[in-house]
């Protein structure tokens, strides 16, 4: 096969309402965040790839419960890559900020940021327009959704605010991997922080057709997630505004304080 060939990233639905990427270039494939075993077994297996490697963002069972069982299906010579300091089942080979990980088949060239917030040790692959990469591609885990971000499991307000600027600061087209199909109520959440934002009043009814159809929101990018989601958009004046109306506080001084509020407040909406 070609080494040019380009990259497919592909979701294999799990649970609920997760997506495990699969990367592949029609013959070799890694998954990202495994939760389960059974899809992505069934999936490789009808698309005839062989698993060559799994990205692992974070600790949680949604993303990492599957990954003993497709080592005992498919060898346990499969590396499995994750972040330090938790108990990632399997892992190999540990993934520290600006670590760049050659994979061989599929060839990619992947970047490792450290993107605390929804956990501590959470962290992000990013890929830059390489011979087979068209666009830049970002697998962030539970860190950014789709008009949202995680939950602050263990990390603080200011964490996710710097974990998001690392986001910010990517190309605009990058395409992104969010690990989860929560836009829809995402989007109504946006809509309360920002109730005149045309972006994302736009960006509401595509999602929704999209939704109708049984089809994903993902990826999104980056240069979308600047113009309609309130987590990335905290130093924004009109989300300022209803942070402090919904807070009863006069001075936010910084985005974080502003994502403290608009967290608590979208964890009980
Ligand atoms: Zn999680």
């Amino acid at each position: 096969m070609d080494k040019n060939t380009l990259l497919q990233v592909w979701p294999i639905p799990a649970f609920d309402d997760n997506y495990i990427w699969c990367i592949h270039d029609g013959r070799s494939a890694l998954v990202v965040d495994p939760g389960d075993a059974t899809p992505v077994l069934t999936y490789l297996n009808d698309q005839k790839l062989t698993l060559t490697g799994i990205l692992i963002t974070h600790h949680h069972a949604d993303h990492t419960g599957g990954v003993l069982n497709l080592l005992q299906n498919l060898g346990t010579h499969i590396p499995v890559y994750g972040p330090a300091g938790d108990n990632i089942p399997g892992r190999t080979i540990v993934a520290k900020q600006d670590d760049k990980i050659e994979i061989a088949t599929p060839r990619v060239s992947l970047v490792v940021y450290e993107v605390p917030g929804h956990t501590l040790s959470h962290i992000a692959y990013f890929a830059n327009m390489q011979a087979n990469v068209v666009e830049p591609m970002l697998f962030c885990g539970d860190t950014l959704f789709a008009s949202g971000c995680g939950r602050l499991f263990e990390g603080t307000p200011t964490q996710m605010t710097e974990s998001l600027a690392k986001f910010a600061s990517l190309p605009k087209n990058t395409l992104v991997y969010c690990t989860h199909e929560y836009t829809l109520s995402n989007i109504r959440f946006a809509l309360a922080v920002e109730p005149n934002n045309l972006n994302l009043l736009s960006w509401a009814e595509k999602a929704q057709a999209l939704r109708a159809l049984n089809l994903p929101t993902l990826p999104t990018t980056i240069g979308q997630e600047l113009q309609v989601n309130p987590f990335m958009r905290c130093d924004q004046a009109e989300v300022i505004a209803m942070a402090k109306e919904v807070s009863g506080q006069l001075n936010l001084p910084t985005p974080a304080h502003v994502l403290a509020v608009i967290r608590a407040w979208k964890d009980r909406f």
